[in-house]
């Protein structure tokens, strides 16, 4: 594993700011810590709620403003995950100078949450959902990158 990550936060071709590596980060290296300040649902203010990590049913993690947790962009197919409740870790090799991105619905539990996907992969799902309306073909596939408390729940 590598000292340090490397960051910057860039423009990305169709998703606003995005969370981009400088460095070669290797697979199953941690890439940056979450980090912000946890709280209840009902505690955080409802235009910051699409950018904070679910971490736990009603339990979510408020990213520090301008962090790359706060940039970090939805993929369908992301080469990061969350383990150890928010810790982002890469899936694969990445970079440099790739931009990070996790899949949302592996850690939401928020049901009916809904927001129309712009990752132009290839096997895009279109609109991004909870966790607990992905087809049970797709949760198979990426157990290992699934949330902790989601794995608790199902
Ligand atoms: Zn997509």
């Amino acid at each position: 594993m590598q000292d340090k990550v490397k960051l910057v936060i860039l423009q990305t071709g169709s998703t606003g700011l995005g969370v981009f590596t400088l460095s070669l980060i290797g697979e199953g290296d941690d890439v940056f810590v979450f980090e912000g300040d946890e709280g209840w649902v009902w505690e955080i203010e409802e235009e910051k709620l699409q950018r904070c990590l679910q971490v736990g049913i009603d339990r979510y993690i408020v990213p520090k403003p301008h962090s790359s947790g706060w940039y970090i962009n939805h993929s369908c197919s992301p080469n990061c995950y969350v383990s150890r409740k928010n810790q982002i870790v890469a899936i694969r090799n990445i970079g440099p100078r790739d931009e990070i991105t996790m899949d949302y619905s592996f850690n939401i539990a928020w049901e009916g949450f809904k927001m129309e996907c712009r990752c132009k992969t290839s096997n895009c799902r279109g609109m991004i959902k909870d966790y607990f309306s992905l087809p049970e073909n797709i949760r198979a596939a990426r157990r290992k990158y699934t949330s902790e408390y989601l794995l608790k729940m199902s």
